[in-house]
């Protein structure tokens, strides 16, 4: 069975949104001799991470609100490399998704390390179609899942519908197809996002029940 990890390498100089300073972690590390220690100092929304309503949504629902459940399980890897701009309703439509899929959206943005302030996002009206479909969570290799709409709506509408939103994968090794996901962030309470590590499997997409207590 073959396993990717589409996680970003998390370190200080890492490719972070928009390039901002404030984005890097900082990772101290400090030694009396014979132990180490390190600590990071890192924005939630660096590297690969899962986002929650209140990122978007004023007094939205906070982290925990999101269940494991939705994070482990059956997932599409869509081949939208030929994408230009933004991922449009068309461009969704073309393939087979149902009700409780979730989709992962392999881009262009997966073959370029350095920030690109015209990455591809996911429009409004694609947001609507995934959300009107009722996915269970989206995916994307860009380290925002949309860009210069004001307000912000493609993430309202995907919140406000309930659809699980995954930033910051790396999809580039990983041939479009049906894989069995585990995206596993940190078990925060309280905030808007937390860092994950996310894994697919390749021949592990048969209808595994997962049960947890
Ligand atoms: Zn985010």
């Amino acid at each position: 069975m073959k396993m990717y990890d589409v996680t970003a390498i998390v370190y200080e100089g890492m490719t972070v949104y928009k390039n901002k300073p404030e984005k890097q972690p900082k990772i101290r590390t400090a030694t009396n001799g014979y132990v180490t220690e390190s600590r990071i100092d890192m924005d939630l929304h660096t590297g690969t991470h899962v986002d929650a309503p209140l990122h978007m949504v004023n007094a939205g629902d906070t982290f925990e609100s999101i269940s494991l459940e939705k994070l482990v399980g059956k997932c599409k890897v869509l081949d939208l490399t030929a994408v230009e701009d933004r991922i449009t309703r068309a461009d969704l439509e073309s393939f087979d998704l149902e009700r409780g899929d979730f989709v992962l959206f392999k881009t262009k943005n997966s073959f370029e390390e350095a920030f690109s302030f015209e990455f591809i996002f996911l429009s409004e009206e694609g947001a609507e179609y995934v959300s009107e479909l009722g996915v269970r969570g989206i995916g994307t290799d860009a380290l925002g899942i949309e860009r210069s709409q004001e307000g912000h709506p493609t993430h309202k509408k995907l919140f406000a519908a309930g659809v699980i939103v995954v930033e910051g994968l790396r999809l580039a090794e990983v041939p479009p197809g049906e894989y069995f996901l585990v995206a596993a962030p940190l078990k925060l309470v309280g905030t808007d996002a937390a860092p994950a590590r996310v894994l697919l499997f390749e021949g592990l997409h048969s209808n595994l029940s997962i049960e947890t207590e």
